[in-house]
Protein backbone atom coordinates (compact mmCIF):
# COMPACT_ATOMS: atom_id res chain seq x y z
CA UNK A 1 0.00 0.00 0.00
CA UNK A 2 1.46 3.49 -1.02
CA UNK A 3 -0.13 6.66 -0.09
CA UNK A 4 0.67 10.45 -1.02
CA UNK A 5 0.20 12.04 2.93
CA UNK A 6 0.38 9.31 5.79
CA UNK A 7 -1.14 10.75 9.24
CA UNK A 8 0.35 8.65 12.82
CA UNK A 9 -2.57 10.08 15.45
CA UNK A 10 -5.95 10.92 15.36
CA UNK A 11 -5.81 13.59 18.36
CA UNK A 12 -6.41 17.15 17.14
CA UNK A 13 -3.34 17.26 15.41
CA UNK A 14 -3.78 14.16 13.31
CA UNK A 15 -7.10 15.22 12.54
CA UNK A 16 -6.45 18.75 11.28
CA UNK A 17 -3.80 17.66 9.48
CA UNK A 18 -5.70 15.37 7.45
CA UNK A 19 -8.03 17.37 6.79
CA UNK A 20 -5.66 20.40 5.32
CA UNK A 21 -4.02 17.95 2.91
CA UNK A 22 -7.66 16.50 2.32
CA UNK A 23 -8.37 20.07 0.83
CA UNK A 24 -5.23 20.15 -0.72
CA UNK A 25 -7.03 17.50 -2.90
CA UNK A 26 -4.40 14.70 -2.06
CA UNK A 27 -5.08 11.37 -1.01
CA UNK A 28 -4.40 11.02 3.16
CA UNK A 29 -4.59 8.23 5.39
CA UNK A 30 -5.07 8.50 9.16
CA UNK A 31 -3.10 5.84 11.16
CA UNK A 32 -4.61 5.32 14.60
CA UNK A 33 -3.80 2.95 17.59
CA UNK A 34 -6.70 3.04 19.32
CA UNK A 35 -10.13 1.97 18.22
CA UNK A 36 -11.93 4.88 19.46
CA UNK A 37 -9.71 7.71 18.79
CA UNK A 38 -9.46 9.94 22.13
CA UNK A 39 -5.72 11.30 22.61
CA UNK A 40 -5.49 13.70 25.14
CA UNK A 41 -7.59 15.93 23.56
CA UNK A 42 -10.47 13.98 24.68
CA UNK A 43 -9.45 14.25 28.09
CA UNK A 44 -8.69 18.16 27.52
CA UNK A 45 -11.22 20.88 28.57
CA UNK A 46 -10.58 21.59 24.82
CA UNK A 47 -10.08 25.80 24.79
CA UNK A 48 -8.46 26.63 21.64
CA UNK A 49 -6.47 30.03 22.26
CA UNK A 50 -6.23 32.10 18.41
CA UNK A 51 -6.21 36.11 17.27
CA UNK A 52 -7.87 37.39 15.52
CA UNK A 53 -11.23 35.54 15.10
CA UNK A 54 -14.24 37.16 14.43
CA UNK A 55 -15.89 35.27 17.12
CA UNK A 56 -13.89 37.81 19.22
CA UNK A 57 -14.59 41.36 19.91
CA UNK A 58 -12.30 43.27 17.83
CA UNK A 59 -9.71 43.88 20.64
CA UNK A 60 -7.05 41.36 19.76
CA UNK A 61 -4.06 40.46 17.77
CA UNK A 62 -1.63 38.07 17.13
CA UNK A 63 0.81 40.29 18.51
CA UNK A 64 -0.82 40.65 21.66
CA UNK A 65 -1.09 36.94 21.33
CA UNK A 66 2.70 36.10 20.91
CA UNK A 67 3.08 38.58 24.01
CA UNK A 68 1.30 36.80 25.93
CA UNK A 69 3.12 33.70 25.22
CA UNK A 70 6.16 34.69 24.79
CA UNK A 71 5.80 36.80 28.30
CA UNK A 72 4.90 33.42 30.45
CA UNK A 73 7.86 31.27 28.78
CA UNK A 74 10.50 34.18 29.31
CA UNK A 75 10.87 34.62 25.57
CA UNK A 76 12.38 30.82 25.81
CA UNK A 77 10.70 29.35 22.92
CA UNK A 78 11.52 29.82 19.73
CA UNK A 79 10.01 33.48 18.71
CA UNK A 80 10.15 32.61 14.89
CA UNK A 81 7.74 29.87 15.62
CA UNK A 82 5.49 31.39 18.13
CA UNK A 83 5.10 34.04 15.25
CA UNK A 84 4.12 31.85 12.97
CA UNK A 85 1.81 30.12 14.95
CA UNK A 86 -0.11 32.98 16.11
CA UNK A 87 -0.33 34.95 12.84
CA UNK A 88 -2.13 30.98 11.83
CA UNK A 89 -4.57 30.84 14.56
CA UNK A 90 -7.07 32.64 13.60
CA UNK A 91 -7.10 31.94 9.88
CA UNK A 92 -6.81 27.97 11.39
CA UNK A 93 -10.09 28.35 13.71
CA UNK A 94 -12.26 30.38 11.10
CA UNK A 95 -11.28 27.54 8.14
CA UNK A 96 -12.50 24.88 10.79
CA UNK A 97 -15.07 26.54 11.61
CA UNK A 98 -16.44 27.92 7.92
CA UNK A 99 -14.82 24.64 5.58
CA UNK A 100 -15.16 21.91 8.54
CA UNK A 101 -18.39 23.10 10.53
CA UNK A 102 -16.40 23.11 14.06
CA UNK A 103 -19.02 25.13 15.66
CA UNK A 104 -16.23 27.25 17.42
CA UNK A 105 -17.71 29.88 19.71
CA UNK A 106 -15.61 32.68 22.50
CA UNK A 107 -15.17 31.35 25.75
CA UNK A 108 -16.15 34.63 27.91
CA UNK A 109 -16.74 35.36 31.33
CA UNK A 110 -12.82 35.09 32.86
CA UNK A 111 -9.57 35.17 31.94
CA UNK A 112 -6.86 32.37 31.98
CA UNK A 113 -3.67 33.85 33.94
CA UNK A 114 -1.79 35.84 31.65
CA UNK A 115 -4.40 36.21 28.78
CA UNK A 116 -4.45 40.16 27.89
CA UNK A 117 -7.36 39.24 26.20
CA UNK A 118 -10.50 36.85 25.82
CA UNK A 119 -9.27 34.39 23.18
CA UNK A 120 -9.94 30.92 23.71
CA UNK A 121 -12.40 29.21 21.27
CA UNK A 122 -14.42 25.94 22.31
CA UNK A 123 -17.77 23.98 21.01
CA UNK A 124 -20.48 24.50 22.99
CA UNK A 125 -20.22 21.63 24.72
CA UNK A 126 -16.58 23.38 26.23
CA UNK A 127 -15.47 20.06 26.72
CA UNK A 128 -12.32 18.12 24.64
CA UNK A 129 -14.30 15.23 23.89
CA UNK A 130 -17.18 17.35 22.15
CA UNK A 131 -14.55 18.98 19.80
CA UNK A 132 -12.50 15.65 19.10
CA UNK A 133 -16.14 14.60 18.12
CA UNK A 134 -16.78 17.58 15.98
CA UNK A 135 -13.14 16.94 14.44
CA UNK A 136 -13.95 13.72 13.51
CA UNK A 137 -17.14 14.45 11.95
CA UNK A 138 -15.29 16.62 10.00
CA UNK A 139 -13.21 13.71 8.72
CA UNK A 140 -15.98 11.12 7.76
CA UNK A 141 -14.34 10.80 4.58
CA UNK A 142 -10.91 10.82 5.49
CA UNK A 143 -9.43 7.36 5.14
CA UNK A 144 -8.48 5.79 8.72
CA UNK A 145 -7.15 2.68 10.34
CA UNK A 146 -8.18 2.23 13.61
CA UNK A 147 -6.47 -0.01 16.26
CA UNK A 148 -3.13 -0.01 14.05
CA UNK A 149 -0.41 0.88 16.30
CA UNK A 150 2.46 1.88 14.42
CA UNK A 151 5.38 0.17 15.82
CA UNK A 152 8.39 1.54 13.79
CA UNK A 153 8.93 3.93 10.78
CA UNK A 154 11.85 4.28 8.42
CA UNK A 155 12.61 6.94 5.57
CA UNK A 156 9.63 5.27 3.53
CA UNK A 157 7.44 3.34 5.14
CA UNK A 158 5.22 3.23 8.04
CA UNK A 159 5.10 -0.32 10.18
CA UNK A 160 1.74 -0.70 12.32
CA UNK A 161 0.45 -4.04 14.58
CA UNK A 162 -2.78 -5.03 14.68
CA UNK A 163 -4.34 -5.99 17.65
CA UNK A 164 -3.80 -9.90 16.96
CA UNK A 165 -0.23 -9.08 16.60
CA UNK A 166 0.08 -9.31 12.79
CA UNK A 167 2.13 -6.48 11.45
CA UNK A 168 1.27 -4.72 8.20
CA UNK A 169 3.09 -1.50 6.59
CA UNK A 170 2.08 1.28 4.40
CA UNK A 171 5.03 3.83 1.99
CA UNK A 172 3.86 7.76 2.60
CA UNK A 173 5.14 10.29 0.12
CA UNK A 174 4.95 12.36 3.08
CA UNK A 175 4.69 11.52 6.91
CA UNK A 176 3.36 13.48 9.69
CA UNK A 177 3.80 12.37 13.19
CA UNK A 178 0.84 13.46 15.39
CA UNK A 179 1.24 10.99 17.81
CA UNK A 180 1.89 13.43 21.05
CA UNK A 181 4.15 13.43 23.83
CA UNK A 182 5.83 11.09 26.12
CA UNK A 183 3.41 11.86 29.38
CA UNK A 184 2.49 7.91 29.27
CA UNK A 185 6.23 6.65 29.33
CA UNK A 186 6.89 6.74 32.97
CA UNK A 187 10.80 6.09 31.73
CA UNK A 188 10.57 9.28 29.73
CA UNK A 189 9.33 11.46 32.43
CA UNK A 190 11.34 10.56 35.13
CA UNK A 191 14.78 10.66 32.66
CA UNK A 192 13.30 14.40 31.50
CA UNK A 193 10.96 15.68 33.91
CA UNK A 194 11.54 13.99 37.40
CA UNK A 195 10.02 16.74 39.33
CA UNK A 196 6.65 14.99 38.36
CA UNK A 197 8.09 11.39 38.05
CA UNK A 198 5.51 10.26 40.99
CA UNK A 199 2.73 12.53 39.81
CA UNK A 200 -0.61 11.86 38.58
CA UNK A 201 -0.58 11.50 34.66
CA UNK A 202 -4.03 12.87 33.39
CA UNK A 203 -3.29 12.69 29.42
CA UNK A 204 -3.80 9.59 27.38
CA UNK A 205 -2.08 6.58 28.08
CA UNK A 206 -0.67 5.74 24.61
CA UNK A 207 1.32 9.03 24.94
CA UNK A 208 4.73 7.15 24.69
CA UNK A 209 6.96 9.36 23.21
CA UNK A 210 6.97 7.27 20.41
CA UNK A 211 7.21 10.20 17.66
CA UNK A 212 10.84 11.62 19.79
CA UNK A 213 11.78 7.97 19.51
CA UNK A 214 11.16 7.31 15.63
CA UNK A 215 12.17 10.97 14.78
CA UNK A 216 15.69 10.59 16.64
CA UNK A 217 16.21 7.41 15.36
CA UNK A 218 15.82 9.41 11.53
CA UNK A 219 18.38 12.17 12.51
CA UNK A 220 15.72 14.60 13.96
CA UNK A 221 16.69 17.10 17.20
CA UNK A 222 14.76 17.36 19.97
CA UNK A 223 14.48 20.27 22.35
CA UNK A 224 12.73 21.55 25.69
CA UNK A 225 12.34 17.56 27.08
CA UNK A 226 12.01 19.63 30.37
CA UNK A 227 9.07 21.68 29.44
CA UNK A 228 5.71 20.06 30.39
CA UNK A 229 1.96 21.82 31.67
CA UNK A 230 1.20 20.46 35.01
CA UNK A 231 -1.87 21.28 37.08
CA UNK A 232 -2.39 22.12 40.35
CA UNK A 233 -5.82 21.12 40.67
CA UNK A 234 -6.89 17.76 39.94
CA UNK A 235 -9.95 16.85 42.78
CA UNK A 236 -8.41 13.95 44.78
CA UNK A 237 -9.17 11.00 45.15
CA UNK A 238 -11.85 11.26 42.50
CA UNK A 239 -9.50 12.57 39.57
CA UNK A 240 -11.81 15.61 37.99
CA UNK A 241 -10.19 18.70 36.60
CA UNK A 242 -11.34 21.39 38.94
CA UNK A 243 -11.28 24.62 37.00
CA UNK A 244 -8.82 27.38 37.50
CA UNK A 245 -11.66 29.88 36.62
CA UNK A 246 -12.31 29.15 40.60
CA UNK A 247 -8.72 30.66 41.23
CA UNK A 248 -8.45 33.32 38.73
CA UNK A 249 -11.66 34.65 39.72
CA UNK A 250 -10.86 34.86 43.64
CA UNK A 251 -10.55 31.55 44.90
CA UNK A 252 -7.18 30.56 46.94
CA UNK A 253 -5.28 27.27 47.71
CA UNK A 254 -4.58 26.29 50.90
CA UNK A 255 -2.74 23.03 52.61
CA UNK A 256 -4.23 20.60 54.89
CA UNK A 257 -3.32 23.05 57.75
CA UNK A 258 -5.48 25.76 56.17
CA UNK A 259 -2.10 28.11 55.14
CA UNK A 260 -1.68 29.20 52.10
CA UNK A 261 2.32 28.50 50.18
CA UNK A 262 1.86 30.19 46.83
CA UNK A 263 0.73 32.75 44.75
CA UNK A 264 -2.15 31.40 42.80
CA UNK A 265 -2.47 33.67 40.22
CA UNK A 266 0.94 33.00 38.58
CA UNK A 267 -0.50 29.83 36.73
CA UNK A 268 -1.94 26.20 37.11
CA UNK A 269 0.89 24.72 35.09
CA UNK A 270 3.69 25.77 37.58
CA UNK A 271 1.24 25.17 40.93
CA UNK A 272 2.09 21.15 39.99
CA UNK A 273 4.93 21.77 41.70
CA UNK A 274 3.96 23.65 45.22
CA UNK A 275 0.39 21.57 45.61
CA UNK A 276 2.84 18.74 44.96
CA UNK A 277 5.56 19.65 48.08
CA UNK A 278 2.44 20.24 50.71
CA UNK A 279 2.20 17.86 53.49
CA UNK A 280 0.24 14.31 51.97
CA UNK A 281 0.94 16.20 48.43
CA UNK A 282 -2.77 18.02 47.97
CA UNK A 283 -3.80 21.21 48.60
CA UNK A 284 -7.72 22.62 49.38
CA UNK A 285 -9.35 24.85 46.48
CA UNK A 286 -11.08 27.48 48.94
CA UNK A 287 -13.94 29.55 47.15
CA UNK A 288 -17.22 31.25 48.11
CA UNK A 289 -21.28 30.50 46.53
CA UNK A 290 -20.62 33.15 43.82
CA UNK A 291 -17.45 31.00 42.44
CA UNK A 292 -19.66 28.11 43.06
CA UNK A 293 -21.98 29.25 40.33
CA UNK A 294 -18.93 29.61 38.20
CA UNK A 295 -17.94 26.49 38.71
CA UNK A 296 -20.99 25.18 37.69
CA UNK A 297 -21.21 26.40 34.15
CA UNK A 298 -17.94 23.94 33.43
CA UNK A 299 -18.92 20.70 32.65
CA UNK A 300 -15.82 18.55 34.86
CA UNK A 301 -16.55 21.03 37.67
CA UNK A 302 -20.30 19.80 37.84
CA UNK A 303 -18.58 16.24 37.56
CA UNK A 304 -16.53 16.94 40.72
CA UNK A 305 -19.87 18.30 42.34
CA UNK A 306 -21.65 15.42 41.55
CA UNK A 307 -18.76 12.83 42.48
CA UNK A 308 -19.44 14.76 46.07
CA UNK A 309 -15.54 16.46 45.90
CA UNK A 310 -17.14 20.19 46.34
CA UNK A 311 -17.84 20.98 50.23
CA UNK A 312 -19.56 23.23 52.17
CA UNK A 313 -17.57 25.03 54.89
CA UNK A 314 -14.64 22.46 54.69
CA UNK A 315 -13.01 22.47 58.39
CA UNK A 316 -9.64 22.95 58.29
CA UNK A 317 -7.43 24.03 61.31
CA UNK A 318 -6.22 27.80 60.50
CA UNK A 319 -8.61 28.39 57.70
CA UNK A 320 -10.53 31.48 59.45
CA UNK A 321 -6.84 32.91 60.14
CA UNK A 322 -6.11 32.82 56.78
CA UNK A 323 -9.16 33.99 54.95
CA UNK A 324 -8.90 37.32 57.32
CA UNK A 325 -5.32 37.73 55.81
CA UNK A 326 -6.60 37.15 52.83
CA UNK A 327 -9.22 40.02 53.33
CA UNK A 328 -6.62 42.51 54.75
CA UNK A 329 -4.87 42.15 51.40
CA UNK A 330 -7.47 42.91 49.09
CA UNK A 331 -8.09 46.35 51.20
CA UNK A 332 -4.65 47.86 50.96
CA UNK A 333 -2.01 45.18 52.83
CA UNK A 334 0.51 43.14 50.98
CA UNK A 335 0.61 39.51 50.63
CA UNK A 336 3.91 37.79 50.93
CA UNK A 337 3.42 35.80 47.79
CA UNK A 338 2.61 38.76 45.52
CA UNK A 339 -0.77 38.34 44.48
CA UNK A 340 -3.41 41.01 43.65
CA UNK A 341 -6.49 40.91 45.98
CA UNK A 342 -7.85 44.11 44.79
CA UNK A 343 -9.50 43.69 41.48
CA UNK A 344 -11.77 41.00 42.36
CA UNK A 345 -14.84 40.57 44.81
CA UNK A 346 -13.63 39.07 48.78
CA UNK A 347 -14.67 35.84 49.35
CA UNK A 348 -17.56 35.63 51.90
CA UNK A 349 -19.04 32.41 54.05
CA UNK A 350 -20.70 30.28 52.89
CA UNK A 351 -16.95 28.36 52.20
CA UNK A 352 -16.82 26.01 49.65
CA UNK A 353 -13.41 23.69 49.60
CA UNK A 354 -12.10 21.04 47.05
CA UNK A 355 -9.23 18.56 47.80
CA UNK A 356 -6.93 18.27 45.23
CA UNK A 357 -3.50 17.31 44.06
CA UNK A 358 -0.70 18.21 41.39
CA UNK A 359 -0.65 16.22 37.94
CA UNK A 360 1.12 16.02 34.75
CA UNK A 361 -1.09 16.60 31.89
CA UNK A 362 0.96 16.98 28.67
CA UNK A 363 4.46 17.25 27.78
CA UNK A 364 5.90 19.85 26.40
CA UNK A 365 9.12 19.02 24.61
CA UNK A 366 9.90 17.33 21.20
CA UNK A 367 10.73 17.10 18.14
CA UNK A 368 12.28 20.51 16.72
CA UNK A 369 10.58 21.53 13.93
CA UNK A 370 10.13 24.94 11.72
CA UNK A 371 7.65 27.19 11.05
CA UNK A 372 6.30 25.47 8.11
CA UNK A 373 6.10 21.86 10.74
CA UNK A 374 9.01 20.41 8.94
CA UNK A 375 11.17 18.12 11.45
CA UNK A 376 15.02 19.56 11.90
CA UNK A 377 17.89 17.87 12.38
CA UNK A 378 20.41 19.56 14.49
CA UNK A 379 21.93 21.80 12.27
CA UNK A 380 18.70 23.26 11.51
CA UNK A 381 18.04 21.01 8.09
CA UNK A 382 14.42 19.85 7.50
CA UNK A 383 14.43 16.02 7.03
CA UNK A 384 12.73 14.92 3.92
CA UNK A 385 9.11 15.05 4.05
CA UNK A 386 8.71 14.80 7.82
CA UNK A 387 6.26 16.82 9.49
CA UNK A 388 5.24 17.20 12.95
CA UNK A 389 2.74 18.76 15.07
CA UNK A 390 1.23 18.99 18.68
CA UNK A 391 2.52 17.08 21.45
CA UNK A 392 4.82 15.15 18.89
CA UNK A 393 6.66 18.42 18.28
CA UNK A 394 8.52 20.73 20.70
CA UNK A 395 6.10 23.36 21.87
CA UNK A 396 5.93 26.86 22.34
CA UNK A 397 6.55 26.89 26.41
CA UNK A 398 10.16 26.61 26.98
CA UNK A 399 11.92 24.30 29.16
CA UNK A 400 10.00 24.69 32.64
CA UNK A 401 6.34 24.21 33.89
CA UNK A 402 5.73 27.87 34.01
CA UNK A 403 6.29 28.23 30.64
CA UNK A 404 2.79 26.68 29.55
CA UNK A 405 0.05 29.58 28.78
CA UNK A 406 -2.87 28.18 28.66
CA UNK A 407 -4.10 26.78 25.37
CA UNK A 408 -0.40 26.40 24.26
CA UNK A 409 -1.26 22.47 23.67
CA UNK A 410 -4.17 22.51 21.57
CA UNK A 411 -3.00 25.29 19.75
CA UNK A 412 0.46 24.20 18.59
CA UNK A 413 -1.43 20.96 17.83
CA UNK A 414 -4.76 22.52 15.98
CA UNK A 415 -2.17 24.85 13.89
CA UNK A 416 0.38 23.20 13.55
CA UNK A 417 -1.67 20.19 12.33
CA UNK A 418 -2.84 22.49 9.49
CA UNK A 419 0.43 23.78 8.50
CA UNK A 420 1.95 19.97 8.30
CA UNK A 421 -0.99 19.07 6.41
CA UNK A 422 -0.69 21.48 4.05
CA UNK A 423 3.20 20.85 3.25
CA UNK A 424 3.18 17.17 3.38
CA UNK A 425 0.13 18.23 0.82
CA UNK A 426 2.35 20.25 -1.05
C1 LIG B 1 -6.98 17.15 31.37
C2 LIG B 1 -6.34 17.94 30.27
C3 LIG B 1 -6.87 19.18 29.94
C4 LIG B 1 -6.30 19.93 28.91
N1 LIG B 1 -6.93 21.09 28.53
C5 LIG B 1 -6.40 21.79 27.50
C6 LIG B 1 -7.05 22.97 27.02
O1 LIG B 1 -8.14 23.35 27.45
N2 LIG B 1 -6.45 23.69 26.03
C7 LIG B 1 -5.27 23.27 25.48
O2 LIG B 1 -4.75 23.95 24.62
N3 LIG B 1 -4.68 22.12 25.84
C8 LIG B 1 -5.21 21.37 26.83
N4 LIG B 1 -4.60 20.18 27.19
C9 LIG B 1 -3.47 19.70 26.37
C10 LIG B 1 -4.02 19.09 25.07
O3 LIG B 1 -4.92 18.06 25.40
C11 LIG B 1 -2.89 18.55 24.21
O4 LIG B 1 -1.92 19.54 24.03
C12 LIG B 1 -3.43 18.14 22.82
O5 LIG B 1 -4.59 17.35 22.96
C13 LIG B 1 -2.40 17.40 22.01
O6 LIG B 1 -2.99 17.00 20.80
P1 LIG B 1 -2.29 15.93 19.86
O7 LIG B 1 -3.18 15.76 18.68
O8 LIG B 1 -0.88 16.32 19.65
O9 LIG B 1 -2.24 14.59 20.75
P2 LIG B 1 -3.40 13.62 21.24
O10 LIG B 1 -4.71 14.27 21.32
O11 LIG B 1 -2.87 12.95 22.46
O12 LIG B 1 -3.50 12.55 20.06
C14 LIG B 1 -2.44 11.67 19.76
C15 LIG B 1 -3.03 10.43 19.09
O13 LIG B 1 -1.95 9.61 18.63
C16 LIG B 1 -2.27 8.26 18.90
N5 LIG B 1 -1.02 7.50 18.97
C17 LIG B 1 -0.02 7.61 19.85
N6 LIG B 1 0.95 6.75 19.58
C18 LIG B 1 0.57 6.06 18.47
C19 LIG B 1 1.15 5.00 17.72
N7 LIG B 1 2.33 4.47 18.03
N8 LIG B 1 0.48 4.55 16.64
C20 LIG B 1 -0.74 5.05 16.28
N9 LIG B 1 -1.34 6.04 16.99
C21 LIG B 1 -0.69 6.54 18.07
C22 LIG B 1 -3.00 8.31 20.24
O14 LIG B 1 -3.76 7.16 20.47
C23 LIG B 1 -3.85 9.57 20.05
O15 LIG B 1 -5.09 9.27 19.48
C24 LIG B 1 -5.16 19.43 28.22
C25 LIG B 1 -4.62 18.17 28.56
C26 LIG B 1 -5.20 17.42 29.57
C27 LIG B 1 -4.63 16.08 29.89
Amino acid sequence: MKVPVVVIGAGACGLTAALAAKDAGVEVLVVERDATPSGSTALSSGFVPAAPTRFQNGDDSAEKMFLDIQRKNHGQADADLVGAICRASGPTIEWLADAHGIPFQLVEGFLYPGHSVERMHSVPEKTGEALLASLLRACRDVDMLRSARVTDVSRKEVIFQRPDGSKESVEYGALVLACSGFGGNAAMVKEHIPEVADALYFGHAGNQGDAVRWGMKLGAAIRDMSGYQGHGSVATPQNILVTWALMTEGGIQVNAEGQRFSNEHLGYSEQCVPVLQQPGGIAWCIYDERLHQLGMTFPDYRDAHAAGAVKRNPSLPRLEETLAKVKGYASGGRDPFGRDFSRKPTLVPPYYGIKVTGALFHTQGGLVVDPRARVLDAAGRPLPRLFAGGGAACGISGPRAWGYLSGNGLLSAVVLGRIAGQGAAA
